[in-house]
């Protein structure tokens, strides 16, 4: 739970600079729902362009470089000694010394991709002095800057807005919808055990129902609500910063987005309606905690938001949303509750209980499955079928439950494999197959006639093989090519199914450090003293995670 001071006193709001020294605008929020995580800083936008310089916030020291292919590719990590640190993702480039360093752990390690931790006496920096520029680097899809900070005693990652950090905004947050969810089988809303959703619309400073009909319920429900918030002068819309429920005038549900852990990123799942998700891409925050959610953002939540309406008599319920900066929106409507309807809907039965609470298992001669203690957020009843192969599956597809429930951590999925010819061993793997039939790689070990994976989704699944290579496209080179009027070698890689495992680019036998843009299947090669005058061998050579290889070799005179 957050702490009873308000959020601002508890952080320094004058020590900290921008990390950009433009106006800022987000095209992201702190805690903005995401898919499997809330958003852990705040987007910073930079004009659609890369290479604005990036300061650090206060002085301090350079104390984590990460490099990767995905997530915040190019990443700097600050820490600052009032016990906070600063973190710059989807970086173009670093500044000198942070440059050389990272260049040569990456030709000592022989590898692209490194996670560094100098200490504190290697790379020290001061307050504004620019420390690299903004890219586009990971899983961006556009340019922008990554900026976070976190606490570094507890890793939690805080609202960098509560450190005085500056963004204009007066706009009110969008509420779009609110859905109403029984809570059991004994409940009615409008005469029926289903949830009933209604848009809003808005009329002046406050929201109210497109059709504003009052809402007979009988039993426990509780509420939910899709909402955003959009920014001055911004198209696009972020995540609000405060949402709070009440019947009449009493607070039945809070939560803010102050702070927050990693290893609670996931229960996003739990917070949002998953199924609605899963369906509808649309994103409806429950004002109501399941049995096993964990989350810290909530305040105060009275019944784990379970609300009981059970006589006679009219309530106004509202929601209140705020951004960061107090732009509220109001929402008002009215339930009426009603004594004693009974539902009409069966309790529906069929499926394994899974209880929440325990360890899970399932086996059949074909499968097994084991999911362990607190993997899921409720109770469920777990639903097995075994569907026909397709042509490319070398087992039946099973269903391991329905995709729209979420699960919060591993289950262990076996899957028996026979009749496989013994050169095709080596080349199985457990395969997800998606609501569109594609399939997509999910690991796959043998032990004893079964492959065997982690899956932290339930679906449908099968094994597959893959013994397809990897493709190299060189780009700008050929064989026998003199390179007079270029100073990079660039190369698209491309894998049909498994992904791309490793790649191992050499000059003359020897390692060159050849960056890696998976979105867009990259590697590039910036010359270097690799590079030598005359004639020079170039080897790629790039393997799959079925250990599938490709190599391309060229001459290439400089
Ligand atoms: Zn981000």
């Amino acid at each position: 739970m957050s702490s009873l001071l308000p959020a601002q006193d508890k952080y320094p709001t004058n020590y900290f600079i921008a990390p950009l020294d433009i106006e800022l605008k987000l095209v992201g929020t702190f805690g903005e729902l995401r898919s499997d995580h809330f958003h852990s800083g705040i987007d910073i936008k930079t004009g659609e362009v890369e290479g604005l310089e990036i300061r650090a916030i206060a002085d301090g020291y350079v104390s984590r470089i990460k490099i990767r292919s995905g997530g915040y590719g190019n990443a700097l990590y600050i820490t600052h000694p009032n016990g906070f640190v600063s973190v710059y993702g989807h970086l173009q480039r670093f500044i000198d010394p942070i440059k050389s360093y990272t260049r040569n752990a990456q030709y000592q390690n022989e590898s692209f991709s490194v996670d560094l931790y100098p200490d504190k006496n290697q790379l020290k920096v001061v307050k504004g002095q620019i420390i690299a520029w903004s890219g586009n680097s990971g899983s961006s899809t556009g340019p922008h800057l990554h900026f976070e900070i976190r606490e570094e005693v507890s890793q939690k990652t805080v609202n960098p807005l509560l450190f005085g950090i500056d963004v204009k905004d007066n706009t009110i947050p969008i509420i779009n919808m609110v859905k109403i969810y029984p809570f059991n089988k004994q409940t009615t809303i409008n005469g029926k055990n289903e949830a009933v959703g209604f848009f809003a619309k808005r009329s002046g400073n406050v929201y109210v129902p497109v059709k504003n009909d009052t809402i007979e319920i009988s039993g426990n429900i509780y509420f939910g609500i899709n909402t955003f918030d959009p920014f001055n002068g911004g198209q696009n819309v972020n995540g609000v910063y405060s949402i709070q429920l009440f019947v009449d005038s009493t607070e039945i549900y809070s939560h803010d987005l102050e702070n927050f852990s990693f290893a609670e990123s996931r229960y996003i799942n739990s917070f949002i309606d998953y199924k609605e998700y899963k369906q509808k891409s649309r994103r409806i925050q429950k004002s109501y905690i399941q049995p096993n959610n964990r989350l810290t953002i909530y305040n105060h939540v009275d019944n784990r938001g379970i609300i009981h309406f059970g006589e006679d008599g009219t309530h106004q319920i509202t929601y209140l949303v705020k951004d960061i900066k107090g732009n509220e929106a109001k929402l008002s409507f009215y339930v009426r509750g009603k004594i004693g309807e009974i539902s009409e809907k069966k309790e529906k039965t069929g499926g394994i209980l899974f209880n929440y609470t325990g360890q899970n298992k399932f086996e059949t001669t074909e499968v097994k499955f084991d999911l362990p203690g607190k993997a899921l957020y409720d109770t469920i009843y777990f639903k097995y079928k075994v569907l026909p192969k397709t042509k490319d599956a070398v087992t039946p597809i099973y269903q391991i439950h329905y995709d729209y429930v979420p699960l919060h951590s591993f289950g262990k999925l076996a899957i028996k494999v026979d009749s496989l010819p013994p050169g095709l061993k080596a080349k199985a793997l457990i395969a997800r197959i998606d609501n569109k039939g594609k399939p997509s790689y999910s690991g796959g070990k043998w032990n004893n006639g079964f492959l065997e994976t982690s899956i932290r989704q339930f679906g449908n699944y099968c094994a597959m093989i893959d013994t397809v290579s990897p493709t190299i496209s060189p780009l700008n080179i050929k064989n026998g090519k003199t390179l007079a009027k270029q100073n990079t070698i660039k190369l698209r890689i491309k894998d049909s199914f498994s992904g791309i495992k490793s790649f191992r680019g050499t000059l003359n036998d020897k390692w060159i450090l050849m960056e890696y843009d998976a979105k867009r299947s990259l590697l590039t090669y910036r010359f270097d003293e690799k590079l030598l005058s005359g004639k020079n061998v170039f080897i790629l050579t790039v393997t799959d995670k079925l250990n599938n290889t490709n190599t391309y070799t060229a001459n290439i005179i400089k």
